[in-house]
């Protein structure tokens, strides 16, 4: 019933009497030789991971609603988590609380909050808001400003390796050949150093590319001692600290938006690569692509944003989170509201070939073989809207989309 000319249907159907031959390992164990393999690929490349796979996501800065552009990242890091469990692995996820930050001070200030107490009254709606679209609880959230510690031993670290330096107040990691890693020239990664807040030009660091570990906080933000003096950690330096004080020096899978692939990302796996030594910091990444509208990023500064909690009242909240898959996890694309439309209208066909009987064990084969396959989803769920029955409860149960 589903499309002959998928791989997965074929790559199912190579061997059909070959799949559930038991043998007997040496520990008295059955093992199966010829099960298929249920190792997650991404971009091609497997993942094989023995124990629990180490997933970390760049979490929220907590100081606005969120938008879809934040829970379509946040959407796409839980399917793979819960494709992982499905094809039988554990995962530990761990998504942050960035509550250091420019934007949150000044928009705390704004609201004549103490920057911890707005960022936690945000917090608990980002929360809402991602239970709402089915999202599972992570299993760690570390908040920044309760590893401020960990951050000064990042910094401590990097200076008894010679990897930063100190001037001012300031910790600096010495990160000029970060961006020539990251397959970037020098004029881009001037451009988004100055974007996001690097200042490329500060006269106090060696070189350009270098960025601030630890720096010096102004009048009227959060400070804390450290041996270079009352100051805050640097963003880039928050996530490496938080990733390394829960997994360790490496992780499995890394998720966040692209926007965040430079310079944040890669200054916190130099950092963490720096410290430690283990290369790379990440095995692997889900750099989820940007929700646009209109053609441009939706994002607070450019005043075009979509919330969650504008749509969900109109529709089932399954419906935006299966419109917010319905691309692969790495394009860029543009909502409009007939995206939705469309969404809730395969919402219902999805519901009606659950509802029909049947069962094809070959079918739920190819499914899996798609999920585990770059997480694709398009293909998984073409294949439940026609085969219906078992297979098509298969994948919304796998996909939250009940
Ligand atoms: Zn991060």
């Amino acid at each position: 019933m589903f499309p002959a000319s998928s791989a997965h249907w074929r790559q199912s159907h190579r061997a059909p009497g070959s799949l559930h031959v038991p043998t007997t390992a040496r520990n008295g164990i059955p093992v199966n030789l010829n099960a298929p393999d249920r190792t997650l690929r991404i971009g091609g490349r497997p993942l094989p991971v023995v124990g629990p796979a180490r997933m970390y996501v760049c979490g929220i800065t907590p100081y606005d609603a969120t938008h879809l552009g934040h829970a379509r990242t946040f959407v796409w890091a839980d399917i793979a988590a819960r494709v992982l469990r499905h094809a039988g692995g554990d995962v530990r996820v761990c998504r942050n609380v960035t509550d250091v930050d420019d934007v949150l001070n000044q928009a705390a200030h704004r609201a004549g909050s103490p920057y911890d107490s707005f960022a936690a009254v945000q917090q608990y709606y980002f929360e809402r808001d991602l239970e709402t679209l089915g999202v599972h609880a992570v299993d760690h959230q570390p908040r920044a400003h309760n590893h401020v510690r960990e951050v000064i031993a990042l910094a401590q670290g990097l200076l008894t390796s010679g990897s930063a330096y100190v001037r001012d107040g300031a910790v600096y990691f010495r990160g000029a050949d970060v961006p020539r890693r990251a397959g970037l020239d020098d004029g881009e990664a001037r451009a988004l150093l100055a974007e996001y807040g690097d200042e490329p030009d500060d006269p106090r660091k060696e070189h350009p590319f270098d960025i601030a570990v630890w720096r010096p906080s102004h009048s009227g933000e959060p400070a804390w001692p450290s041996p270079w003096g009352r100051g805050r950690p640097g963003w880039h330096a928050e996530c490496a600290a938080m990733a390394m004080t829960i997994f360790g020096p490496a992780l499995d899978l890394h998720a966040g938006g692209t926007d965040l692939r430079f310079p944040h990302h890669a200054y916190e796996s130099a950092m963490a690569e720096a410290l430690t030594g283990v290369h790379p910091f990440s095995r692997a990444w889900l750099h989820v692509g940007m929700v646009r509208r209109d053609g441009v990023k939706m994002a607070k500064s450019t005043g075009n944003l979509v919330l969650v909690s504008d749509l969900v009242p109109g529709h089932p909240a399954a419906a935006v989170r299966l419109m917010l898959i319905s691309e692969p996890w790495r394009e860029d694309w543009d909502y409009t509201p007939g995206l939705l439309d469309h969404a809730a209208e395969r919402l219902e066909r999805l519901h009606i070939a659950a509802g029909r009987g049947g069962n094809s064990p070959a079918a739920e084969a190819a499914v899996t073989e798609a999920l585990l396959d770059d997480l694709d989803a398009r293909t998984a769920l073409g294949i439940a809207e026609q085969e219906g029955g078992r297979t098509a409860r298969l994948v919304m149960a796998v996909l939250a989309l009940g």
